[in-house]
């Protein structure tokens, strides 16, 4: 089958294997890599493979059910045992840069809350 894919978007490209990135888990719909900017020890990105601008876009929940729980699964198998965070920015206010949906997994610290 065709992907929907956007050669201008950085996650299509990284989902494509077109640009190199540090994947810790992989299936038929779903990627998981280290954010090349991260916040915090353990920063992982969780995304669909096909393109889904935001949150906000989402037709199909069971889509981000299945992202969630590679959440958790990347999470246990790091060994975050303290604990972790998911987050997901939606729009400009939100803070997203990116405009590919994306779960940040982020541990290996405390977090503070709320965030700025
Ligand atoms: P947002 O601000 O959209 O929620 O998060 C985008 C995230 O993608 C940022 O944490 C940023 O560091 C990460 N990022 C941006 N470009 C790349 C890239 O080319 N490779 C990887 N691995 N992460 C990226
Ligand atoms: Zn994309």
């Amino acid at each position: 089958f065709r992907r929907i894919y956007l050669e201008n978007c950085v996650f299509c490209l990284i989902a494509e294997k077109k640009l190199d990135s540090q994947i810790i888990y992989e299936d038929d719909i779903s990627l998981a890599f280290k954010d090349i900017n991260p916040v915090a020890p353990f920063h992982v990105l969780v995304i669909p493979k096909k393109h889904i601008r935001s949150l906000g876009d989402v037709e199909d929940f069971n889509l981000v059910s299945h992202l969630l729980y590679v959440c958790n699964l990347v999470a246990q198998k790091e060994g975050l045992t303290k604990g972790y965070r998911v987050v997901t920015n939606v729009g400009d206010d939100g803070g997203q840069t990116v405009f590919h949906l994306h779960f940040h997994v982020i541990g290996g610290r405390p977090m503070d809350w709320p965030p700025g």
